[in-house]
């Protein structure tokens, strides 16, 4: 399939390290590749596109990185946001993944890809129950996913939520070959879409045993890790009190403090932690709208001032990156009393090019670049909201302004998979009913067990 797409008229941003924009610019596809991209209106007949996108009113950006998200989890939507991170966790999360059955996650995983590619995602970090039925959703979707395996423990998570950590073993075993069962049942399917990565759930759900079984497993497999990290101080005083170290000492201990470890929020993150992590070159996933939303914010800049590279991820309850990169600015001029930083084009850097980063496919996604794969994501500002627009606020107006469904159109590897705001790859009618009956089956099981 060697279709040659042009997108023309419109601003484009390439977030290379040397370009800030064109005003006009154009992107040229090929065989789901960026051939060029460049400034100007080009010459049609030269270029001798099967397609073109007529881009005019409208911005051009490297396609949104989803860092870290639960999809199934929208079945908690509007219930899961005005508790604190520990009940939400175990007391509605726990409950959730366990009654959900794997079509009703498929359903809630096609709702969660669903949201996002409405909003501009062309890649997501996406961890969930039955894996199996989330890849399927992406597979059939066209969303590029970097799926978790996992979720690895061996604390078994009912008790946490009352500060009672019991071992398990064999769910640790269990938990940890289903998640290469995973790997090896999915690797090079999804036209090579699909990635993987390890997931042992956080520093205190996993004891010091099985980190590092999960450490070997992922240099042995030749793929990164990801964990939640220093999400709440509960986390933190277990595994003090367990290893008689900090969390991130303990990750250095077993082996994945490296560039390959994603970690997500690190709130309750040490000065000295985050020294840890910047030389170690790990990477912070900032989910800053959920944590917004419990009443925290993580150290974001204080950790870039460091150097760690960074992404945004939207985590639980919306999948909505215009969003969360909002409260990404927000959040953090809240923090650091600050009235300018950090800036919307660093959020914006950090949506893409920094997730791609994170994820070690710098060489070949987050920014618009010839011979990149061609993830591309293209903003309609002819709305009252973003109204008027010039070359120098493109950016900050989508941050500051925007709202995620001013997306019009997504391309993931050069395969327009939104166009004008409409899903081409499944019937959106079809995945709303469906997600809507899923979250009440499982709902209405957890309220009948008690
Ligand atoms: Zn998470």
């Amino acid at each position: 399939m060697d279709v040659k797409i042009l997108i023309t008229g419109g601003a484009v941003f390439p977030f290379a390290e040397d370009a800030t924009g064109y005003h006009p610019g154009y992107v040229l596809i090929e065989d789901g590749r960026i051939q060029a991209v460049g400034e100007g209106t080009p010459d049609l007949a030269a270029m001798d596109p099967d397609e073109t996108i007529d881009a005019t009113g409208q911005a051009v950006f490297p396609g949104f990185i989803n860092l870290h998200s639960h999809a199934a989890l929208t079945a908690l939507r509007g219930r899961a946001e005005d508790v604190d991170t520990v009940t939400a966790v175990y007391g509605l999360m726990a409950p959730i993944n366990d009654a959900l059955t794997p079509e009703e996650t498929y359903a809630m995983a096609r709702l969660g890809f669903f949201e996002m590619m409405r909003t501009g995602v062309a890649t997501v970090m996406e961890s969930s129950v039955h894996m199996d039925a989330v890849a399927r959703a992406a597979e059939e979707m066209g969303i590029r996913a970097y799926l978790v395996a996992g979720k690895v423990h061996d604390v078994v998570l009912g008790g946490v939520l009352e500060g009672k950590y019991a071992f398990d073993a064999s769910l640790g075993e269990r938990t940890l070959r289903d998640a290469l069962d995973l790997v090896d049942a999915w690797e090079g399917r999804g036209d090579g879409r699909l990635g993987f990565i390890l997931g042992p759930h956080a520093t205190d759900t996993c004891s010091r045993d099985l980190w590092e079984r999960v450490g070997e497993a992922a240099r042995e497999r030749g793929i990164g890790v990801t964990t939640h990290l220093l999400q709440n101080t509960q986390e933190r005083d277990q595994v003090m009190a367990l290893h008689g170290m900090r969390p991130v000492e303990l990750l250095e201990a077993v082996g994945v403090l490296n560039d390959d470890l994603v970690a997500a929020h690190c709130l309750h993150i040490s000065d000295r932690e985050m020294d840890m992590m910047a030389e170690a070159g790990a990477h912070l996933a900032h989910c800053p709208a959920i944590l917004a939303k419990r009443g925290s914010v993580a150290p974001l800049m204080p950790l870039r001032a460091r150097g760690v590279n960074a992404g945004i991820g939207t985590d639980n309850m919306s999948g909505d990156m215009v969003e969360a990169m909002r409260f990404a600015i927000a959040a953090s001029r809240i923090r650091e009393v600050s009235p300018d930083t950090p800036k919307p084009a660093d959020i914006l850097w950090l949506g893409t090019r920094g997730g791609a980063r994170a994820l070690g496919r710098d060489a070949d996604l987050g920014s618009l670049e010839a011979g990149k794969r061609a993830d591309v994501t293209i903003v309609d500002y002819r709305a009252p909201h973003t109204t008027p627009v010039f070359p120098e606020t493109y950016v900050s107006t989508l941050l500051h302004c925007g709202v995620g469904t001013d997306v019009s159109t997504v391309l993931v590897d050069g395969r327009i998979v939104l166009r004008d705001g409409q899903l081409q790859t499944a019937d959106p009618g079809e995945i709303l009913d469906e997600a809507q009956r899923a979250a009440d089956a499982a709902l209405k099981r957890i309220e009948a067990r008690g």
